[in-house]
This record gives C-alpha cells, structure tokens and sequence, in this order.
C-alpha cells in the first residue's frame, strides 16, 4: 500500500503514521540528564584507549563479524559460538529477529507500556502489534498475553525489567507463561537491565535457553557496561534462529570501535559491576524516599524508577526541566526517571516533594 506525500512521493501510510523515537528535551548543561536511562559514570580509561586504538583504521570496513567478542560472550554464557550475534544496539537486533518472524498480516503481542522502540519496529515489518495493558503495578500481565497469542502471532517480546515501568517478571510466571506459548512461536526476552536486578525472583533467560528452543535473550552493553555512545548489544539464542536475524541484517553495522569497547569493558567487569551496584543501591534508597513523600512507585529493577503522575505528566515534567533535571515523560501516564549522579538524587527528591503535593 502506498499514499502521495505533499511532494508526490509514495510512502507507507502506516509508516508515515508511526511518530519518530524521540530522545527528550536536551539536558542544560549545569542540569542532571536523566531521561536516557544511561550509565552516569564516565567510560574507563582502558575503554577510551581500546577505541582510540580504532582510529587508525578508520578507512577500513569493521571486522563486523565480531567473532572474538562473541566468543567471549559464548564463554561466559556457557553456549556454542553460533548462538551468538552482536548488533549495534539491542534495538538492531529486537529489529533484525522481529523482521525474521513477523511480516504483513502477522502480529506481535507485547505488554504495554513498555519500549517506545516496540511498536515503530513491528510496523515497520508490515505487521501489527497487539499491545496488551500492563497491570495496576505496572508489570506484564503474563496471563493476558497468553490469552492474545492467535495463529497470526509470529512473535511475543516479554520486557524484565520492564522499561518504564521497571517491573521484573518472576521464573515462575515465565515457566507458567511458556508453557502455554506455542513452541513455534518466537518468544524474545528482552533483559536490557538485566544487570541492575536485585530481585531473587527474577527470570534469568540464558540458561532457560537449552529448555526452550524458541527462545532469544537479548542484552546490551549500553546501560550496565555504560557504552550507549557506541551502539553495542547481543543476542543469545538458537542458531537457526540468529542466522535468519543475521539476513535481515544491515550489514557491517557492528563497528571495530564498538567490538573493542565491548571487550575491554568485559575485561573490567568487575569494577563496572560495583558501579551497577552502587546504582541498584541508589535506586533503592531513591524508590523509599519517593514513596515516604507519598509517591506509588512500582517495583524498580532497572536503572530508573516510574512516577505515576496522569494527568499531570506534564506539568510535572515541567517542573523537573526547571529544577535542572531531564526526564521522560509518558502523558498523560507518567514520568521515568534514571537514576543518575549521586548529587542529582537530593535534587530531584526535593523537586519531587513539591510535585506530589500538586497530584490529585
Ligand atoms: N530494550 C529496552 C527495554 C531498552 O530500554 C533499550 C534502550 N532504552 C533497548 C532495548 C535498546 O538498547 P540499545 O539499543 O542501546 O542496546
């Protein structure tokens, strides 16, 4: 199907009709941006000088296979080098493998809300996306998606933590929920914030993957081995299933400064993962003081926390970019907030007290 453009061009209606991913108002630069859900500790050293080392081949196509990076991931994760596959960004992949599945006439269910980046990619493949709500506390209701699996279904996205929500979904539920998904039915589990999960009981995907052959796990370099500059992620799953992701590929998007980031901030994984965890403890402490200034915040297992702010999502927001602070806001649902430098926490719970008072 195509449609005239005001200068004649037939384009897609219903890609015309998809609003672009949008990144947020930009951050002052004496403010605190915490609209990302980025990692607000600068890059390490021995990264900067892994990329810098790049810089001489810039003429050079990437070695964009990546074999050393995924057979370092293939080690960690205890599974075969074919099933593993590197995108720029977790979002290339989420793009690649629902291109491989779904196509015009098919559906793809997911919660939401969940990931903007969600309904522009299934669209984009031709098919459409069946959003089922998420619960009163902002989790996937695991049920209900269940429920909207028809015969057009060709993939489910389960998010944990969910972005914005920040809500885990449980190993049992997902064992519960599996159970009742058709076993040639791609189910994609996407743990961006895997990293930031304290919550025991937590879904763990990769090991589930020698249980369940329909199943991808995708993960990211960009929030925990803060690297989101330089578009890194990967996906875990069967072979057959990665190489129909690979042919819907753009090719060589994977750089050579990318790859040896990745590989660098693999090195330093254990000073990296005392930064996720002082970021865990902040968040914490960050949810408490919300809720004791009479916020409902749902259970945040990611980087961020969610503010149910309505109808007045955006005054609220509003009011945080006039405080310094960047956030994003969902109207008329509500605001996530990342949590960002230790100083930028005082500030935004001082904000966050005057803005509670003004809700309903
Ligand atoms: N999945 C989720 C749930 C996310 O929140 C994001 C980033 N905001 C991504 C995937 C994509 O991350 P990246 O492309 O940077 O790996």
């Amino acid at each position: 199907m195509t449609s005239d453009t005001p200068i004649g061009v037939r384009l897609r209606p219903e890609i015309v009709a998809v609003p672009p991913y949008k990144q947020g108002r930009p951050a002052p630069a004496d403010g605190y941006k915490l609209s990302s859900n980025e990692n607000p500790y600068p890059p390490l050293p021995s990264v900067v000088e892994a990329v810098a080392a790049t810089l001489r081949d810039l003429n050079r196509y990437p070695n964009a296979g990546g074999a050393d990076l995924r057979a370092r991931l293939a080690e960690r994760h205890g599974v075969a080098l074919e099933q593993v596959h590197l995108g720029s960004g977790s979002v290339a992949l989420l793009a690649q493998l629902i291109m491989a599945a779904a196509g015009t006439g098919d559906e793809v269910v997911y919660s939401w809300r969940s990931f903007e980046a969600y309904p522009g990619l299934v669209t984009a493949t031709g098919a459409t996306s069946v959003q089922v709500p998420n619960r009163a506390d902002g989790s996937h209701d695991l049920a209900a998606m269940a429920d909207a699996i028809t015969d057009r279904t060709r993939v489910v996205i389960v998010c944990t933590p969910n972005n914005p929500t920040g809500t885990i979904v449980t190993a049992d539920d997902f064992a519960a929920f599996m159970e009742r998904v058709p076993s040639d039915l791609l189910v994609l589990l996407d743990e961006a914030y895997y990293e930031f999960v304290t919550d025991d009981a937590s879904v763990d995907g990769i090991p589930l993957l020698s249980r369940y052959s329909n199943l991808v796990v995708l993960r990211t370099f960009s929030k925990a081995y803060g690297l989101a500059a330089l578009r890194i992620g990967y996906a875990v799953g069967p072979a057959a299933v990665l190489d129909a992701a690979r042919s819907a590929a753009i090719p060589l998007s994977v750089t050579d400064a990318s790859r040896v980031a990745a590989l660098a901030a693999i090195d330093a994984e254990d000073e990296l993962m005392e930064r996720v965890a002082r970021v865990a403890m902040r968040r914490d402490r960050l949810r408490e003081a919300l809720i004791e200034q009479g916020w409902n915040v749902p259970q945040a297992q990611g980087n961020f926390v969610w503010l149910a702010t309505g109808e007045q999502t955006a005054a609220a927001n509003d009011a945080f970019f006039d405080a310094g602070l960047t956030v994003r806001a969902f109207p008329p649902e509500g605001i996530r907030v990342s949590v960002g430098e230790e100083e930028s926490v005082e500030e935004l719970l001082r904000v966050a007290a005057d803005v509670v008072r003004n809700l309903p």
